[in-house]
């Protein structure tokens, strides 16, 4: 119990896995929180000032699901184990406890075990520090640096205040190291605890700048970080810091790193957080990764493409060069379909390298991670053989060729014949290493099972020779091999003390050894010892070997990556119709037959009319100068006409093609976007305390206040969330703005039709619509985008539609006539004319109508047709009428 206590004590905030024996047992209140969080029986173990003390255990090979969950739930474990062997801590007196010590903090960011990682997903440990500035607020700028432990990326940059929360949007790290002094800010905060990290708060000394430089130095074993480019302050302390807090929760083990690199902030487009999750990037609205961008097109086949795609989508590039590189090897692999479809057979059966060689350098490798590796490394090779067949590669596949061509093919080699077939989980459990492959090994294993084989003979000539069928020879680990007999038959061996010796007397049975069957256990024993030390020893040098090629195998996985995505890009261009985006640094957006990559996919899934596509051009017009501006579409329609359907997928499209894909639709070419915002829907936000309306306006601001002209900004329904002339003030004045002033390409939706009449005002505004159609009082949606205004929203029959109950509807449609009467007589639309541009002012509130009762009666039963109805709807109706007195 004191030892428990002092470990404890010295890991505060984990709950503490304490090895004894086969399990680990949690005690007092980490008990408490495991038993309820694992499902599992609380029970009781001895007592502590005078308390029973609550118990709980889970068994030691099965810890793994067990971790899984606790972490899945926030959290941390601190693994506890047995550090001496029992037989030395007997040896210092037989009251003396066995040595412990805690191995590891298990926390979310800090994950290598294939069964809590999820293949396809990085798992980024992201340390934060504040270079200057007192607070968020007053545009602080930071450091960051981000570490995945399971495959050794490590990556540095700087953010602003404007730019961090989109930063960290980005790089979606599972855990957040943050010095605890920061948390004090208190807009820092709420934007720390909106993301979906688990936060873990450090004493600020972790972030030390005047040593930071050292501990980079020392930890990739170098006198200076020249080499690896050069870093600001901020960056040194984040990469200080991240480090760490590696090196505290791995007790000094070291995994493999990369040094760290740079990524410059400026070469990539912006999305902040609000527009990424309303565009469903990588998530739903809902969270969920099926149904998002991301689950719609990944067509990777490795885990580590599958990690690459996802960065490549989650941060579209600026640079235009770089973006051409992306698009030349997907045009590569369209045209070369037999190579790709080779290369998709061998890239499906190649295995996560990287995760593998990390977990073999932290010392938690197996037999299997050796056998991944030989199969990473010959697949690199065939890859590359193919590869070398074709002289007309582009550049990012020859340089992914020439990294495959430096894999360690002799190492592979030697594993290949170094493995067995079958291989264990754990290098303990022995059996891994091939037959044939050591001699002295082969030996030892003839030895042991020959041994096994005397035994079995041993044991039937004793039963023979004593006449006792019953007789066996048994091994177990505290006594190991002896004869047992039933008692009843024991007095054949008990009459021949000099030879059998008695060892134990069990509830009927006896157990006896002889010297014969002493040596032959002692040969046993030391055959398989001697059998397991080797294979361990031949583990351990393959093991080193492994991890001093470290650096050429991480090339090579790194290049499966980059060939993974770029066949998928292929195929996905193929198998969906998407055709060669044409980026450059022109202001243009111009897109003809655009579709919704996600939409056109669930329609075609639900078998019923295909996608329409649409056009939009943002671009200046032609003979305009290219720094003049984008134009601004204003959407008018009805709702469910497909608004958001047309805004989000231009959007879309833009992420696509600068992440470097081909895009859903005929033609494409888009002058390079810097920023992306979008305002799209009005969720209510319960859970961060805010209202519709006001995360609406937080998020217009912000537009309004960032975007500039090579921007695209996608808002949708902007005002919807207040009193119907505010949201129309403010929608007009958003307009005006960004228009005027941000002057960024744009896409506006919007059901105040009074809107379209800004276009006389403002030349870079072009109305357009959604067509629908009439058809005996219900309208048809065709989902095509035209130029000119909608005439009216038909609210009333999308209202029927969705299954509004007929009075409703007839009642709705009375009101609407008398609202448009009103409104003839008062028209928004002489605003236009009165009004100079940014001096909305509030127009005067519409009454409510205030018809005679015997009018509206008149009217409900004009609406009324008797034969239509069916004798629920009739009772309805009657109901409604009667109400209306
Ligand atoms: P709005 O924003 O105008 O209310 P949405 O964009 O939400 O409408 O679209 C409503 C539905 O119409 C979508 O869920 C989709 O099924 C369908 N839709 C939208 N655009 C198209 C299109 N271009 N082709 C076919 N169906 C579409």
């Amino acid at each position: 119990m004191a030892q428990f206590l002092e470990i404890k004590g010295a890991n505060p905030g984990s709950l503490l896995f304490y090895r004894m024996g086969d399990f680990y047992e949690l005690f007092f209140e980490d008990a408490e929180i495991a038993s309820r969080a694992l499902g599992i029986t609380l029970t009781k173990r001895g007592k502590h000032l005078g308390e029973d003390i609550p118990m709980c255990g889970v068994p030691v090979h099965a810890a793994d699901d067990y971790l899984q969950k606790l972490i899945g739930l926030g959290h941390r474990v601190a693994v506890c184990e047995q550090v001496e062997d029992p037989a030395e801590a007997k040896k210092r007196g037989s009251k003396s406890v066995v040595r412990r010590d805690v191995i590891r903090l298990v926390t979310p960011g800090t994950l290598t075990e294939e069964r809590l990682l999820e293949a396809g997903q990085s798992n980024f440990l992201l340390a934060l520090t504040r270079a200057r500035g007192g607070s968020l607020d007053d545009g602080a700028a930071y450091g960051l640096a981000w570490i995945d432990i399971s495959t050794g990326a490590f990556r540095v940059g700087e953010s602003d205040a404007a730019t961090l929360a989109a930063d960290l949007a980005r790089i979606d790290p599972r855990e957040l190291v943050v010095a605890d002094h920061l948390l004090d800010d208190p807009a820092f905060r709420r934007m720390i605890e909106e993301l979906p990290a688990s936060l873990s708060p450090v004493p600020r000394a972790l972030f030390d700048g005047s040593t930071a430089g050292d501990r980079l130095s020392r930890y990739f074993g170098v006198k200076t970080l020249d080499g690896f480019g050069t870093f600001s302050r901020a960056e040194l302390s984040a990469a200080a810091g991240a480090l760490a807090y590696v090196e505290k929760t791995q007790m000094g083990e070291r995994p493999p790193l990369d040094p760290p690199m740079r990524e410059g902030g400026a070469s990539r487009m912006l999305i902040d957080p609000a527009t990424r999750a309303n565009l469903e990037l990588m998530r739903t609205l809902s969270g969920d990764r099926s149904g998002s961008l991301l689950s719609a097109i990944d067509r990777t086949v490795t885990g580590a493409g599958s990690r690459l795609f996802a960065s490549r989508l989650a941060g579209p590039l600026t640079d235009v060069p770089e973006i051409q590189r992306r698009l030349d090897a997907v045009d590569f692999f369209l045209g070369e379909t037999f190579l790709r479809e080779r290369l998709r057979e061998y890239l499906k059966a190649a295995p996560d390298m990287a995760r593998a060689l990390s977990r073999l350098a932290l010392n938690r490798g197996g037999p299997r991670d050796l056998a991944a590796l030989s199969e990473g490394i010959s697949t690199a090779r065939a890859i590359a053989r193919h590869l070398g067949q074709h002289d007309n590669l582009p550049g990012e596949i020859e340089d992914a060729s020439e990294r495959l061509l430096r894999a360690p093919y002799t190492l592979g080699q030697e594993l290949a014949r170094a493995l067995d077939l079958e291989l264990p989980l754990l290098k303990r459990d022995g059996g891994f290493v091939a037959e044939g492959y050591l001699e002295e090994l082969d030996e030892l294993r003839r030895l042991r099972d020959d041994s096994r084989r005397v035994i079995a003979r041993m044991q039937s000539d004793l039963s023979e020779e004593l006449g006792l069928r019953s007789l066996k020879i048994k091994h177990n680990n505290v006594l190991g091999w002896f004869i047992e007999t039933p008692t009843a038959q024991a007095t054949a061996l008990t009459e021949d003390p000099g030879r059998f010796i008695h060892r134990q007397t069990m509830a009927g049975a006896m157990r006896f050894t002889t010297t014969a069957l002493g040596e032959l256990e002692a040969r046993i024993a030391s055959a398989g010892e001697r059998a397991l030390a080797l294979e361990l020893e031949i583990f351990d040098r393959l093991a080193g070997e492994v991890i001093a090629a470290g650096d050429a195998i991480k090339q090579a996985a790194d290049a499966l990556a980059a060939l993974d995505v770029a066949n998928a890009l292929a195929t996905l261009a193929e198998s969906e119709g998407y055709s060669r985006p044409k980026v450059d640094e022109s202001l243009a957006f111009s897109i003809e037959g655009g579709r919704h990559p996600v939409v056109e996919q669930a329609l075609r899934r639900q078998g019923g009319d295909p996608f329409v596509a649409n056009d939009a051009d943002l671009g200046p017009e032609a003979g305009e100068k290219a720094e003049q501006a984008g134009r601004i579409w204003l959407i008018t329609g009805p709702n469910m006409a497909g608004k958001s359907t047309f805004l989000r997928q231009n959007a879309l499209i833009a992420v696509l093609a600068q992440a470097g894909s081909f895009v859903p639709a005929r033609s494409a070419h888009i002058g390079v976007v810097d920023r992306l915002f979008s305002r799209v829907g009005a969720a209510d936000d319960l859970a961060r305390g805010r209202s519709t309306f006001m995360v609406e306006m937080v998020e217009t601001a912000a537009i309004l206040n960032q975007a500039g002209p090579r921007s695209l900004v996608i808002l949708d329904e902007i005002g919807r969330g207040t009193a119907t002339f505010d949201g129309l003030s403010i929608a007009w004045a958003a307009i005006e703005h960004l228009h005027q002033v941000n002057r960024s390409r744009g896409l506006f939706a919007t059901h105040y039709h009074e809107l379209t009449a800004l276009s006389a005002r403002l030349p870079r505004l072009v109305n357009a619509t959604v067509k629908v159609k009439e058809w005996q009082g219900d309208v048809i949606f065709l989902h095509e985008i035209v130029h000119g205004a909608a005439d009216r929203s038909y609210g009333i029959q999308v209202a029927k539609l969705a299954g509004l109950p007929a009075a409703v509807v007839e009642r709705a449609r009375a009101v609407l006539t008398q609202l448009e009467e009103q409104d003839r007589r008062t028209p928004a639309q002489s605003l236009i004319d009165d009004l100079p541009l940014f001096a909305a002012r509030p127009a005067a509130p519409v009454a409510a109508p205030a018809a005679p009762l015997d009018d509206l009666l008149g009217e409900a039963l004009d609406g009324i047709n008797p034969d239509d109805m069916t004798p629920r709807e009739a009772l309805d109706a009657l109901y409604a009428l009667k109400q209306q007195r």
